[in-house]
């Protein structure tokens, strides 16, 4: 087939101790899905997952041992990290039982939900998508993907990320409202999963603000470690 252009290479995310990288078709993130992260948001009790969507070319890849860079998106004076587990999906389905949902799982890695959090609350205010404050460019570093079967008990995993060395946030995967089993039967009851979907789980409690400099350092037990410097606005 010829095209009128050439696009940019599909993006696609190195996996540890295999020379092929996993190419990435949408980025699912779900929305509230630690309590104490709810409760900060003012928001209690547990309701049904809801979705948002990254596009693909939205990640910043951050291979093993590197130090990943963003800048300072535009538009924004309130740039929020939300350090969070991502599930790689490799098998697709559509209606996926929690009990089944294991099989469909490729990998997981440590991601970093970056958030433009005043356009997101001016767009809640309004009733209006939350696409600018989430789907910005480079709003979704991650990090490789490590193997479902070397990834170890993941739903237990001790999560955190600090900024310039201070802790902001730390919680445990087993804190998720909804684990990840339990997310992938309600996305897929919304959308039928492909090989190569991401989803970025959600994020517990301490959500703050980073400036240019920042250096921010994410990590999922486990799953190494995730570095990302915010570079000054383009
Ligand atoms: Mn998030």
């Amino acid at each position: 087939m010829s095209l009128v252009f050439q696009l940019a290479p599909q993006p696609s995310v190195p996996v540890l101790g295999q020379a092929e990288k996993f190419p990435v078709r949408r980025i699912y993130c779900v929305g509230r899905n630690y309590e104490e992260h709810a409760k900060e948001m003012g928001f209690t009790g547990r309701e049904p997952p809801f979705f948002f969507l990254k596009p693909a070319d939205a990640l910043v890849v951050v291979n093993e041992g590197a130090t990943g860079e963003m800048a300072y998106p535009s538009l924004t004076q309130n740039l929020h990290h939300e350090i969070e587990l991502v599930v790689a999906i490799g098998t697709g389905g559509r209606n996926i039982k929690a009990a089944d949902a294991e099989k469909h799982i490729y990998g997981f890695a440590v991601g970093l939900d970056m958030t433009r959090r005043d356009l997101q609350n001016e767009m809640k205010k309004q009733g209006r998508p939350w696409c600018i404050g989430k789907a910005f460019d480079e709003s979704a570093p991650m990090g490789p993907i490590t193997l479902k079967a070397q990834a170890g008990d993941v739903n237990h995993a001790d999560l955190e990320v600090a900024v310039n060395g201070a802790i902001r946030q730390s919680s445990n995967v087993s804190k998720l409202i909804w684990n990840v089993a339990e997310t992938i039967e309600h996305l897929s009851s919304a959308w039928e999963l492909q090989p190569g979907d991401l989803i970025f789980t959600g994020t517990p409690e301490g959500v703050a603000a980073v400036v240019p400099g920042d250096v921010l350092v994410g990590k999922v037990a486990g799953l190494g470690t995730l570095t990302v410097k915010v570079n000054p606005a383009k």
